[in-house]
């Protein structure tokens, strides 16, 4: 059977990585490494390509990575003084794929800001700054920013719980936002132990999951996460 192809996003143009090359799309290597593990093959699509529907049909399924804030107008907030890395295109790039996902109901992997951005593209709402609404009790960054490990309950019933075949695990975790108040269509099914959500699912969908924390930075040596880059292209392999 060939490898299915995996439609995965890039960060905005914002990024200079070389002094004279210009805005620069960019994908961290650990999602793309991830996804060929479990036997996809990667295929960046950056922002700016106006065919969301194009685009879905030319790939097996949709993994959308992290990044920057999205833009707080979007779900109706006035913003906060520690919204950064705002890219207008970028937003509207990923909302039209993600609404065409869910029309086509085609295999969808939110990872990060893919959850917050799946969450506005569906009509939620996020937490402008997390360490504001919770008591610290679990950092969702390091100090003055970086990844640090902490753990989510998942729930039991839930298609995570039977992709991890966990109802805990430690979870990579770097993000200042989450998801307020879950999208009509998508059920919580995680949560850090200051109730932060750490994931969804749709259930009315075939395959539709999206985790708050990182399971790209730990899949390699971390088999459970590396497992829901498994059961992800799986899903994308079809029956
Ligand atoms: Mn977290």
């Amino acid at each position: 059977m060939p490898r299915p192809l995996i439609g995965v996003t890039t960060y905005d143009r914002g990024a200079h990585i070389e002094p004279d090359a210009g805005p620069t799309f960019f994908a961290p290597c650990d999602y793309l490494d991830a996804v060929r593990r479990a036997g996809g093959m990667p295929v960046l699509v950056p922002p700016g390509d106006p065919g969301s529907d194009e685009i879905l049909s030319a790939v097996r399924g949709l993994l959308v990575m992290g990044g920057g804030d999205v833009d707080p107008r979007r779900y109706g907030s006035d913003g906060h003084p520690s919204v950064s890395g705002v890219d207008l295109e970028r937003d509207d790039f990923e909302i039209g794929l993600i609404r065409a996902a869910v029309e086509r109901r085609g295999p969808f992997f939110g990872i990060c800001r893919g959850v917050q951005i799946a969450n506005v593209a569906l009509g939620g709402t996020l937490i402008e700054h997390v360490p504001e609404v919770t008591d610290g009790s679990v950092p969702h960054s390091a100090v003055g920013g970086g990844f640090i490990d902490h753990e989510v309950t998942i729930a039991p019933d839930s298609k995570l719980a039977h992709i991890l075949g966990a109802t805990t695990c430690v979870a990579p975790s770097y993000h200042h936002q989450a998801i307020r108040t879950a999208a009509p269509t998508l059920t919580v099914t995680a949560r850090a132990a200051d109730g932060i959500i750490e994931a969804v699912e749709m259930p009315a969908h075939p395959w539709f999951v999206a985790v708050q924390w990182h399971p790209e930075r730990s899949a390699l040596h971390d088999l459970l996460q590396q497992r829901l880059f498994d059961a992800f292209v799986r899903a994308c392999e079809g029956p």
